[in-house]
Order: structure tokens, then sequence, then C-alpha cells
């Protein structure tokens, strides 16, 4: 009896240090993925942006890019595409996917999340190999660039008569190297890789706006982001970023009207804000959001979004500005989402300069605000609930009443 008991103890005892053994197992293993995947993460690059440019010598696409990055090209046909895939590379859910170039010798470029780790990027383009020129440079508003050049491309650009070397190939797995040439001083904006600016992008003059105090009176736009074809990012259990962004954005509007604001909404329902509808290209649904906010002399703009990522792990929430606009829209940046934070308890990830479409072209001080990662279980959960939704409402609202003094 005695002894069955010890044996029954002892069993027991076993059994829970298997179990035991078996927790352990668990975390460090999960220790050890979360380990890895942060790791991987910071060794990804983020593709923030793509800006395009052409004249008669050469269409020219750049990517904004927060590390170096590794590419491999392949050519499509029917109609002539050139493909480029990025290696180890995302893109920022705000950054263009679709852009018209216009020119001869390339048409659009299209980006997108090919796999977790790469972005493939297709340029509508018949330009053969001795007319293409890939290459990455240092510098610009993310650290780093990827240069796309068709056309003319032994000519230096528009005037500017640098010559970056040779870089990239169309030979499989390539890195696309540094110009052979040093590269010019960083001391002006100008830069010539940057060349040729339409003259419509010719910076204005920095000039920080001044406001009475108090949120009375003031003009808000609005920005729920994305809407109508565009989906934005959408999370685990499919919920949509452009339903939650229109969620926040109507119960900010019924919040800031009652403390006396007059608010702009650039969309009240699911639809695109260009006129053109669904069949409008990325910059010309961004700039009829930028248009209402500039037409309606605001005071502020606030775009509202969910961030998004290929992995579940990241949160948290995150303000955006313009980095060459005023100290105004950092400091709206950082006082709404310091709001949000406090409000939503979420992680905060902090303000971060960007070349954002929305918040670069509108003329008040702008910012686009990532309430939370809709990739996250968690925070999917959180925003598409009545209570996150009014918290976030209430945080941002904080925010634009601290702002306002
Ligand atoms: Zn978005």
């Amino acid at each position: 009896m005695y002894f069955l008991k010890a044996k029954g103890l002892y069993l027991q005892v076993a059994g829970l240090m298997l179990l035991l053994a078996g927790f352990l197992m668990f975390f460090s293993t999960s220790e050890a993925q979360a380990a890895t995947f942060a790791q991987r993460m910071a060794n990804m690059a983020e593709i923030k942006d793509v800006r395009v440019s052409s004249d008669k010598d050469k269409a020219r696409i750049v990517l904004d890019t927060t590390k170096d990055v590794t590419i491999k090209t392949s050519v499509l046909s029917n109609p002539p595409r050139v493909v480029v895939d990025v290696q180890g590379a995302w893109i920022s859910p705000e950054a263009k996917k679709t852009v018209n170039i216009g020119s001869q010798f390339a048409k659009t470029v299209r980006l997108a999340q090919f796999d977790p780790n790469t972005v493939r990027i297709v340029v509508e383009s018949t330009m053969n190999a001795n007319n293409r020129k890939f290459f990455s440079l240092a510098g610009g508003p993310t650290g780093h660039r990827l240069v796309l050049d068709f056309g003319n491309v032994s000519k230096g650009s528009s005037g500017a008569g640098i010559d970056f070397g040779k870089g990239g190939s169309d030979t499989g797995n390539t890195k696309p190297t540094e110009p052979t040439t040093p590269e010019p001083p960083t001391t002006n904006d100008n830069k010539p890789e940057e060349e040729p600016e339409k003259p419509e992008t010719v910076e204005k003059p920095v000039v920080e706006p001044e406001f009475t105090p108090g949120i009375s009176g003031k003009i808000i736009t609005i920005d729920a982001g994305h809407g109508g074809c565009d989906v934005g990012a959408i999370g685990p259990t499919g919920v949509t970023e452009k339903s939650i962004t229109l969620r926040i954005a109507l119960e900010l509007q019924k919040k800031l009207t009652e403390e006396g604001a007059k608010v702009i909404m650039t969309r009240n329902k699911d639809i695109e804000v260009s006129a053109k509808r669904e069949r409008a290209t990325d910059v010309e649904e961004l700039q009829a959001r930028c248009d209402i906010a500039n037409k309606n002399n605001s005071d502020i703009f606030i775009s509202i979004h969910m961030d998004s990522f290929t992995s579940s792990s990241p949160s948290g929430t995150t303000g955006y500005f313009y980095g060459k606009g005023t100290k105004a829209s950092r400091r709206l940046a950082q006082y709404v989402s310091e709001g949000v934070v406090s409000s939503l308890s979420t992680g905060n990830r902090g303000t971060k300069s960007c070349n954002f479409y929305v918040v670069k072209h509108t003329d008040m001080p702008a910012i686009l605000l990532e309430t939370a990662f809709i990739s996250n279980e968690r925070e999917e959960r959180l925003l598409n609930s009545e209570a996150g939704i009014r918290k976030a409402a209430d945080g941002i609202l904080n925010g634009i009443k601290k702002f306002f003094g």
C-alpha cells in the first residue's frame, strides 16, 4: 500500500518534472524563435517608397530603402516587362505600389511582396540589357537607394554629367555595386541621382505655422487611409485596414466636432477619394487626399493607418512626419502617437521621418499615424472592437489638444 502510494507519488513527481521540462523547452524554443525573428527583421531592408522621373534620355525609378539590397533581374514578354526581385526586403504598407512613369523607356512600375523575403518590382519596359542600369547608392531619405535606369543609360543624368559606373547586370544573382566613381559631395540637396526634378516638385521654403491656442475653430482634415478597391493591409483574421481607418476617422470626426473644430473628411465611406475612383493611379489617389486638405486651408492633416509586417510579431504605434517639413509636423506626430500609446496601451515605436506622399504634399503640419499593427493578432482584435476604436480616437484627440495647447 505504502509502496504503491510512494510509487504513485514518484510517478506524479516524474510527471510534473516532464511537464516542467516541456514548459522550459517550449519557452526556450519560442524565445529562440523570437530572437531569430528579431534578427531577421533587423537584417531585412524596408522599401519605404518609390519615386519616378523621366526626361528625353531615360526613365529613372528610385526605391528608398533602409538597407543596401541584393537584386535578381529577369524579363517577361507580352507585354515586355523587366522583373527585379529584391531579396531580404519588405514593402512599407504606405509605399506607393503602382506608379505611372509614362516614358517611352518605361511605362509603369509595380511593387508587390512576392514572398515573406522578396519584394518584386515589375517595370513595363522594352529596354534590353544594354539600355538598363541598376545600382545602389547610400543616402536619401531612408539611408539607401536602389536606382533603376531605363533608356540611354550611358549618358549622365540631365546635365549632371556624373557617371555612376557599371552597377548590376542581368546575369542571375547580382549585388548592385556601389558606383566606381566616388559619390559627389552630399553637401547640397540637389543630388544628381535625384534629377531631373520636375518643376512642380521644387521644394517650398519651410515656414513654421503659428496658431492661436485651443481646438475650437481649427480646420482639421482627417484622412482615413486606403478605401474602395485599395483595402490596405489585411489582418490574420481578415480584418481590412481600410475598415478600421474609416471607423477611427468617423469617431474622431465626432469628437473633434464636439470640441468646436471644423472637420474635413477625405472620405466618409468605403470609397476611393480620387474622382477617377478605381482607375486612379496611386499618385492620383494620394494627391486627391492632399488636394482636399490644401484647398480647405486646413490647419493640420491627420492620415490614419494600420501598420503591417510579413510576420505577426511586431506591434505598437508609430507617428510619421515629412523629414524636410516643419518642426510642427514632428511635434504633431509625437503628441498624437503618444496620445494613442497611452490611450490604447500599445507599445511606443516613436516618431519617424518619412517621405510618404500625403505628408509631403500637404501644405500644413501633417502626419501619418500607424495606429497599431493589423498583422498582429492582439492588435487586430483590439482595433476591431468598439472600445479600441473609441480609445484610438481619444488618443488622437488628446494629441491634437496638446498640439494646439
Ligand atoms: Zn496604410
